[in-house]
């Protein structure tokens, strides 16, 4: 088989066994399959991965960094939804939001200032989610403390190209997912009072879609499980 059939193999194994994963995580948890979309996670790997995914009929694909993504998202021909789930600096985020579709990691209103911008430049709508941190311990770690989500989130919703999707967390290292993401769960259900659109729950990657499954996520964001370890620690 060719080196490029050989990886075609690879991640449709890959993608077999996490869809396997979700769908048994769904009945676990008294779901549908229909309720979850899989983010599948790129970064570091080629375009040539993201062309054989989306012939595999993935939609959604996830990056972290810029210019990386906006490369990717250049070079593949395929129409995706980008998700954009990195660190963003202000003055990066118009380039972002020329081709991000989603950014899961807005947590401040100075960079939603800067995706509002953007957006309208480029004439595009960009679906943002509130990063939250759970991490205490760590004030070096992205995203906003629980009680800070108001004001990012009444940002998103009053500026001009954006749109309030939702929230998004990533678990602390080490800690037992599951309380955090029924947090984030009920913190969502506190956001959609004032913002009944805001139904994304963005939670849960290789190590732990179940759990986030469990607690009621709708976005899980998979790399390793579909493309394989990769070779940085990012
Ligand atoms: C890399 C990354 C993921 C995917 O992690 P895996 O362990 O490869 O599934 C999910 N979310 C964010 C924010 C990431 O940076």
């Amino acid at each position: 088989m060719s080196a490029s059939g050989d990886r075609r193999a690879e991640l449709a194994a890959g993608l077999a066994d996490t869809e396997r994963r979700i769908v048994d995580a769904c009945a676990s948890a008294g779901r549908s399959r229909d309720e979850i979309t899989l983010v599948v996670v790129t970064k570091t790997y080629p375009a040539s991965d993201v062309d054989i995914l989306a012939e595999l009929g993935v939609v959604d694909v996830g990056e972290n960094r810029h210019p990386e993504a906006g490369d990717k998202a250049h070079d593949v021909e395929a129409s995706l939804r980008w998700h954009f789930l990195g660190g963003l600096q202000t003055n990066k985020a118009g380039a972002v939001a020329r081709y991000a579709d989603l950014v899961h990691s807005v947590d401040r209103v100075k960079l939603v200032n800067s995706l509002s911008r953007g957006a309208e430049a480029a004439g595009r709508t960009l679906t943002c989610l509130v990063q939250v941190d759970f991490d205490a311990t760590d004030p070096g770690r992205a995203g906003v403390v629980p009680d800070a989500i108001g004001p990012v989130a009444d940002a998103i919703a009053d500026a001009p190209g954006l749109v309030l999707g939702g929230l998004m967390t990533v678990a602390p290292l080490g800690d037992d997912p599951r309380p955090h993401f029924d947090h984030l769960v009920r913190l969502s259900g506190e956001l959609r009072r004032d913002h009944p659109g805001a139904t994304i729950v963005s939670a849960g990657m290789s190590g732990d879609l179940e759990a986030a499954v469990a607690a009621g996520a709708t976005h899980l964001r998979v790399g390793r499980s579909v493309l394989g370890e990769r070779a940085s620690t990012r």
